[in-house]
């Protein structure tokens, strides 16, 4: 592999006395010690299609994403320390932010385009770049057969085996990924799917577009809080707390909406005694500081 990154994800216990009086053990695996910038899934699913443009000789990487993306900075980060050129497709009016500084700063260059464009990746793809030989299209939030290959080794590093799996889900790539590692290895962990985004039942069809054989796994729909990039009172009181308690950082948009069901499922006593659950820390961090005036 010629573009890879050494990197620590470790699994930790997160202790908590509800989980002890209902006989649990929880852990979470640390993609999110990845690297500060390339976090979590992101570089899972970008490993791949890095490794093949380098290949086929494409130096710059075209992809997509919100203003708020962490997909985006990962991209922008990656290319950076990788040698290749980055653009960036964003949804939306031009604006400024946190997120989209740090992906100036590690040299992307962003297009602002309207909502109503942004909906056809492959055209704009067409539209600004389809007389340069150079380019590589990647899709918004990495999601591609190559990213779940990617996140199905999130399995191969695991120490030892648990009755659950939980991650939260955009693109349902990533879930679809662990779900390949999980048959890879002929383990019969149940995997528990939280999509952040409201109506999260089509991340159904999602997640097995990129199967590569059928499995049930379980989608629990009721933790968006509102949709994308939405909360509540109730989650932020949750990540303060988790966030205090363990020293672990997580975000409203993703990992906070994943933790919070596994604490919510914990309490209605959704859980076998004895159960060992995995919560997958996806990464992505700094999406906090994007919503740190609902602190
Ligand atoms: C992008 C992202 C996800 C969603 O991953 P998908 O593969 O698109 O489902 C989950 N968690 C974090 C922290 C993310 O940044």
């Amino acid at each position: 592999m010629a573009i890879d990154l050494e990197f620590y994800s470790p699994v930790h216990q997160i202790k908590n006395k509800l989980f002890d009086e209902q006989g649990l053990t929880v852990f979470i695996k640390r993609d999110d010690l990845i690297d500060p910038i390339i976090s979590g899934n992101k570089w899972r699913k970008l490993k791949y299609p890095l490794n093949h443009a380098q290949a086929i000789n494409k130096k710059h990487l075209v992809t997509f994403g919100g203003a708020y993306s962490n997909h985006l900075l990962a991209t922008a980060s990656a290319a950076a320390k990788f040698g290749f050129k980055a653009t960036g497709i964003v949804r939306g009016e031009p604006v400024n932010n946190d997120s989209l500084f740090l992906c100036r700063l590690h040299g992307m260059n962003l297009l602002f385009t309207d909502r109503e464009s942004y909906r056809d990746k492959p055209a704009l793809f067409k539209k600004h770049f389809a007389d340069d030989p150079d380019t590589i299209f990647i899709d918004e939030g990495g999601a591609s057969p190559e990213g779940a290959k990617g996140c199905a080794e999130i399995i191969d590093e695991l120490p030892e085996t648990y009755d659950h799996i939980f991650c939260a889900c955009g693109t349902g790539t990533t879930a679809a990924g662990i779900i390949n590692g999980l048959n890879n290895h002929g383990l019969s962990t149940q995997f528990n799917a939280v999509p952040v985004l409201k109506n999260g039942g089509f991340i159904r069809d999602e997640i097995n577009k990129f199967l590569i054989h059928p499995s049930n796994f379980d989608l629990h729909t009721g933790y968006h809080f509102g949709g994308y990039g939405k909360t509540e009172k109730r989650l932020i009181e949750f990540i303060k707390q988790f966030v205090a308690q363990t020293g672990i950082l997580i975000d409203p948009v993703y990992t906070g909406k994943m933790l919070y069901a596994i604490y919510d499922l914990a309490a209605k006593a959704y859980f076998k005694p004895g159960s060992r659950i995995l919560a997958i820390h996806s990464g992505g961090i700094w999406g906090v500081l994007g919503m740190k005036d609902r602190f």
